[in-house]
């Protein structure tokens, strides 16, 4: 599978679609879920190109694996639901089993408000 530079994150990335921004530096970009499933409900995505966790672990540089992690930490501690508030989830979908649909890799943030149960 190539990377479809026309997916909907590549064209928010390019700036041709709008987002409503939550975080960014040099390698990353998150930014609030168009049809969010939680109270806070955010999506965070490497700058490179990457379809999805499995082609990222495979392909980017330490430094992007890194970065794209250690992110997370920020996001949450802005959204104030970090560990040290009420916690939050982490989720990333990867292929068909896992109900992907962007075709650029993304984790989810969930927050806000009590997440339930790990899968319903
Ligand atoms: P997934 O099923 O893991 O690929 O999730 C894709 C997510 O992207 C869904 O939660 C969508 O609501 C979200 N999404 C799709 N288009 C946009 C957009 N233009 N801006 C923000 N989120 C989007």
């Amino acid at each position: 599978m190539t990377y479809d530079k026309n997916n909907i994150f590549a064209k928010i990335l390019r700036g041709e679609l709008p987002c409503k921004k939550v975080y960014e530096n040099d390698f990353v970009l998150a930014f609030y879920d168009i049809n969010p499933q939680k109270k806070i409900h955010v999506i965070v995505i490497p700058k490179g190109e990457y379809i999805d966790l499995d082609h990222f672990i495979q392909n980017a540089k330490d430094i992007e694996i890194i970065e794209f992690n250690k992110a997370i930490l920020n996001i949450v501690k802005k959204l104030k639901i970090s560990s040290k508030d009420n916690g939050y989830r982490v989720l990333s979908n990867i292929g068909i089993d896992g109900g992907q649909e962007v075709p650029h890799l993304h984790y989810h943030i969930f927050g806000g408000q009590n997440i339930g149960k790990m899968v319903v």
